[in-house]
């Protein structure tokens, strides 16, 4: 609710995420060096995507579904063209750059399920955790960017535990108090319309994009940092359980760092006041 309520102050007209190829390079380049100054990536090892292309996914699924793709070996990315397009509702939304983000995370080598967290929660992490960063450096973009995603995350978190608990009527109020104009009603009627007798998919998606990260946040706020996240920091880690499979005798110690969301604390601590002091 509270960063709804920051959502609704700050969000604007003027407030566009990304929607041109000349956009997308420069926050390739102001984003891409964060990843290892944030301790994801080894300062050797950051990777800059081959390509960033808008691109129309064929199917109606993908079409209102699908935000982005990353290639995992060739480094290619593809946004949703939506994005690019100004007859699309999806046009400047500020999610083009968390989904930026998040495919960057993907070609920095967050792809593997080799850690407790899987690659998709793992990528969610690192990008609420680096827009943070350049929203602490003085990013109002990047701010708001990640105050929507962690709202719709949050909501998304709930959507699960209803799901899961049954428990309706709180979600329901929750879901009155966040949806507050008919534009964003009917969008969330439609959402449900769309899920009905697919909730089986549904969950999925919600559990691993949405509340595996939310509750690991929430958990980490106490120590500043959450354990098992997949990092490309931590990617030697890999080659001692390989030695240690050839040579028994070998050292099998590989102390994983864990991700540290100092910046992520701060906006979640300060989010009114950043909110409030958004236009000063
Ligand atoms: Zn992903």
């Amino acid at each position: 609710l509270q960063f709804d309520q920051a959502y609704d102050q700050i969000d604007g007209d003027e407030l566009a995420g990304p929607s041109t190829d000349e956009e997308i390079s420069q926050w390739v380049s102001e984003v891409i060096p964060m990843f290892s100054y944030e301790g994801v990536s080894m300062e050797s090892l950051v990777y800059y995507p081959k390509s960033v292309e808008f691109e129309f996914y064929r199917t109606g699924y993908e079409h209102n579904h699908i935000l982005g793709r990353a290639n995992c070996l060739s480094l290619d990315i593809t946004l949703n063209a939506r994005y690019a397009n100004p007859a699309s509702s999806l046009n400047g939304d500020l999610g083009s750059l968390s989904t930026l983000v998040h495919e960057l995370a993907h070609a920095q080598g967050i792809c593997m399920n080799t850690s407790y967290y899987d690659s998709e929660v793992s990528a969610q992490l690192v990008t609420v955790e680096l827009l943070s960063s350049l929203a602490n450096k003085g990013n109002r973009l990047a701010f708001a960017a990640v105050v929507a995603e962690m709202r719709d995350m949050m909501y998304a978190a709930a959507w699960y535990e209803a799901m899961e608990s049954g428990d309706d009527a709180q979600f329901q109020k929750l879901t009155e108090a966040i949806y507050d104009t008919p534009f964003e009603q009917a969008q969330r009627d439609k959402t449900i319309r769309r899920w009905t007798g697919d909730e089986e998919k549904l969950q999925e998606i919600l559990l691993s994009y949405n509340y595996l990260p939310m509750v690991a946040v929430l958990d980490g706020m106490g120590t500043g940092f959450i354990d098992g996240v997949q990092l490309p920091i931590n990617m030697h880690c890999s080659w001692v359980d390989f030695y240690a499979y050839i040579d028994p005798e070998a050292s099998t110690e590989c102390i994983e760092e864990p991700l540290f969301i100092d910046d992520l604390i701060y906006v979640m601590e300060h989010v009114d006041e950043l909110a409030a002091g958004f236009n000063e």
